[in-house]
Parts: structure tokens; sequence; C-alpha cells
């Protein structure tokens, strides 16, 4: 869930910090180290400059020399102001997250989205740095692969839209906008995104003796265009990305994200919908994960709650991110079906949904969702806003859904299974408790095992070798804790 877009109607006012109440997440200190060390597999639901420690964004931005606008509509004052200890780093790192205040208000929600207006621009010179941070932490968290949801160049690609402007029709309007102004853009992006992701290696000195944690995590990103933006500007936000996604191995996925209930992404969103769905036919990608039912009662208008995940569904997203409405959803227990039986993943962010929607235990779409056997995956959003790690989302399934040892295990399958890392999958079936390798690999036994024609399956791809490791791992992690503790 996030925000991206500097300056635009800031919900400032009002906003009070309160006790970090109810976002703590009680765990004994034996499920808490187990949980740490689980092999978690992927994490496909988070947000760069949300999942970047507020510290560091005081640091990226005196880097970049940015001012600091205080959201209360206090003085500016330059982020190398907040680089010490005081009020000004107090109001800074406040100014950019919600952590700090109460879980589940209307202000704690409002704030959210407004934070992403104040926080510097991740640029080239710091946001490899960010990366590194991101993945650091992933590493430490028992991830080996995430897809990292970012923008590059937003600002010039949404004014090349609306230099070009929306007519009805979708495909001469892509054509126009490929002709104009957006074609130099994505290469601009295409170099962007290949830069970092070589400058994050090197930053992380893999493949020396002094690597980072890091280093084993694989970074992929997935495109975010801004919901709340004019048309012309969502849409060439869009095209970048799906050809993005078409020509950089990088980006290997499209979503839609910021606030869903706000008067303008309600008015767009059938046409977001159609975009969504012709690009799907133009560029035959289906590698799409869109937000969708990021709301609740209290948060948004009952009529916004009716069918936002069965539409997002129906324009081809293969993935929902957060699908915390589904129970207000028309017909949900047969969309919930249709879901399972299609197996399209939901993204579920404990902690954020808790913390800005306040949903949280029994009220969860998680028990919902498991009920119908829709397959889920677990995701931080935004670590920094939270001052979280993905084990605390991981703790949350067990603490207050009840997880059991089986479903985190499935979990972390789920995470690579739907996954868009590219190649093929390990499994042929993924039914619940009857996970079973393909043809290939039969014979093998991950961590014991593997015939030459099972070998030559896993390394014909990303997919299938991440999951041949995760196996091997989630192998050995049950060996040596045959129990999980209790809670
Ligand atoms: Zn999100």
């Amino acid at each position: 869930m996030r925000r991206v877009v500097r300056g635009t109607a800031a919900l400032a006012a009002g906003v009070a910090v309160l006790a970090i109440a109810g976002t703590a997440c009680a765990a004994s200190p034996a499920l808490t180290s187990f949980m740490r060390a689980f092999p978690k597999g992927a994490e496909l639901h988070t947000h760069l400059s949300g999942a970047t420690r507020t510290t560091s964004l005081v640091q990226y931005g005196a880097e970049q020399g940015d001012t600091f606008t205080p959201l209360d509509g206090s003085t500016p004052f330059p982020f190398s102001a907040a680089l010490t200890p005081g009020p000004a780093r107090r109001a800074a790192i406040d100014g950019m997250s919600v952590y700090r205040m109460a879980p589940g208000t209307q202000a704690t929600h409002d704030h959210f989205f407004a934070t992403f207006g104040a926080m510097p621009d991740l640029q080239a010179r710091t946001r490899q740095q960010a990366y590194a941070e991101v993945t650091d932490r992933a590493a430490r968290g028992g991830l080996m692969y995430q897809e990292i949801m970012q923008t590059y160049l937003l600002g010039d690609i949404a004014s090349a839209g609306a230099d070009v402007g929306m007519s009805d029709d979708l495909e001469a309007t892509r054509v126009a906008m490929l002709n104009g102004p957006l074609t130099p853009l994505i290469a601009r992006a295409d170099r962007e995104v290949r830069n970092d992701m070589a400058g994050v290696r090197r930053l992380q000195r893999c493949g020396t003796a002094h690597a980072s944690a890091g280093c084993g995590v694989r970074v992929r990103l997935i495109w975010q265009s801004i919901r709340v933006l004019p048309p012309a500007e969502a849409y060439a936000l869009m095209i970048a990305g799906f050809e993005l996604a078409h020509r950089n191995p990088y980006v290997v996925g499209n979503t839609l994200v910021d606030r869903e209930e706000a008067p303008e992404s309600l008015r767009d969103f059938p046409l977001h919908m159609r975009m969504y769905a012709h690009l799907r036919q133009v560029y035959r990608d289906d590698r799409i994960d869109l937000h969708a039912g990021e709301m609740a009662p209290g948060f948004a208008p009952p009529s916004a709650l009716r069918d936002h995940i069965r539409a997002s569904i129906a324009a081809g997203s293969r993935r929902i991110g957060h699908g915390v409405d589904i129970r207000w959803e028309q017909g949900s227990a047969q969309l919930m079906h249709l879901m399972a039986s299609r197996r399209i993943a939901v993204e579920v962010n404990l902690k954020s949904n808790e913390v800005l929607l306040g949903i949280e235990g029994r009220d969860s779409q998680f028990d919902a969702y498991r009920r119908a056997g829709v397959p889920m995956v677990l995701g931080s959003d935004d670590q920094g806003e939270f001052n979280s790690a993905i084990t605390d989302d991981w703790l949350r399934a067990v603490t207050r859904q009840k997880a059991t040892y089986p479903e985190l295990i499935t979990l972390a399958r789920n995470s690579l299974e739907y996954s868009f890392a590219p190649g093929h999958s390990i499994w042929a079936s993924t039914a619940p408790r009857r996970w079973r390798l393909v043809g290939a690999c039969a014979t093998s036994v991950p961590g014991v095992r593997r015939s030459a024609e099972c070998t030559t399956y896993v390394h014909a791809g990303l997919k299938s070798r991440m999951q041949w490791d995760e196996e091997v791992r989630l192998r050995a992690f049950i060996r040596t804790h045959p129990v999980m503790p209790a809670a």
C-alpha cells in the first residue's frame, strides 16, 4: 500500500502521534527465533520507498540536498537538520512513518498516504543503497527472493502521458504515447533499472569474501502505476511497465497502487481495469498483480467494497495485493472458490492491514481465505513505515491466525510458486497437503538425492532453482526444528 506522488493532496490536518499501542506482536522468545530462522522463500509484496527505514530516508534526503516539508504545515527544513537527535529528526521520522501512531484509526490511515509526499525521492544516487538495505534485512529474515514494487521516472512518464492525453481508443492512445515522448523515457528507465541492479551487487560486494547478506537475495521488480493520477498519466505509467516487463529481465510484473478509496480512484476504476485488460492482450503478458480490496468498512464507502477483487481478476490479475475486503464483495464465497480453483494467490499483509485498516485477529481475511483454499503468501508492504521486518508478519500468522507448522511450509512454498520469477515450477501438484514434484524429479528427494534428469530440469530456470533450494532449506530446518515452539 502506498502513495508515491509528491505533493498531491496531503491529508495533513490533525495528525496525533500516540503510543505504539497494539502494534507489537507478543510472541515467546523461542517462537521469535524459530520464525526468524524459518526459510520463508520469497516476499512478493514490498515497496522500496515504504520499506526503507525512515532514518535512512533522512540520510538520503540530506545527501540529495532535499527539504523536508512537515505535513502539519510548519516550516520546512533541510533533511540535513534531521541527521542528529532532536526535534527536527523526530519531526522528519514521524512525518514519514506511522509506527508511533495508534493503529487502525482514520488519522493513521490518512497520515500513511500523506507520508509519501514528504519522503525524499529515491533517485539514482541513493536508490541502490535502499535496495541494499532492504535485501540485507530480507536475508536476515530468511528470504531468498523479493519482488520489490517501484516506479522509475514517475514524474517524467506521467507528464509524457499528460502531454499526449487520453482518447476513448486505448490502442490509438498507446501508439500515440509511444510515438511521442514515452519511448525515450522507457529506454532511460530500462538503463536505470539495469544500472541499479548491477550497482547494488557492487555496493554489497557480492562475489567477494566480504559479501553482504543481501547478495543471497535475488531481486526482481514489479512496476507500479498510480491509481489517483489523471487517466492519461496512469495509462502512460502502465504502458511503460508493460514495455519494460517485455524488454528488461528485472521487471517481471505490473501493479496499481495508491489510495484505492480516493474519489478519483473509484471514478477511474472501471477504466483502469479496461487498460490492464487491453495491455495484457497487446503484450501477451499476464504478469499482473493488482492491489485490490485494500479497504474496509469505515475507511471506504460500502459501494467501493463490492467488486474490486473480482474486477481485478477479470482484468487479468494473477495475484491480488491485500484483498482485505473479500468478505464484503458481492458473491464472496463464490469469488473465493474461483480464486482457489484458478490458483489466484492473495498477498496477505497482516501488519499493514492491522495498522492501516484496523483489521486483525479473527476479523482478518486470513481465515476466510484459508477455509476457502485460496493460496496465500505473506508480505510486509512497508517495513519502514511500520518499523517492522518480515518476521513480524510471519509471527502474526501464528499468534493471531493460529497458522500451524505445515501451513507455514505451505506459505513458504506458495511464495515461490506464485512469484513471477522466470522458469517452470518443480511442482506437479500444489493441492493442500498434496504437494508433488514434477515427473522429472519424481524419484529425487531435495537435500538427499537428485537424478540427472531432475538436475537438468531444476537448472533450466530461476524459479525451479529457487524452489529446489527452498526445499533443501526447509528439510534441513525441519530436521533441527521438529516442533514449532509455543506462542
Ligand atoms: Zn502495497
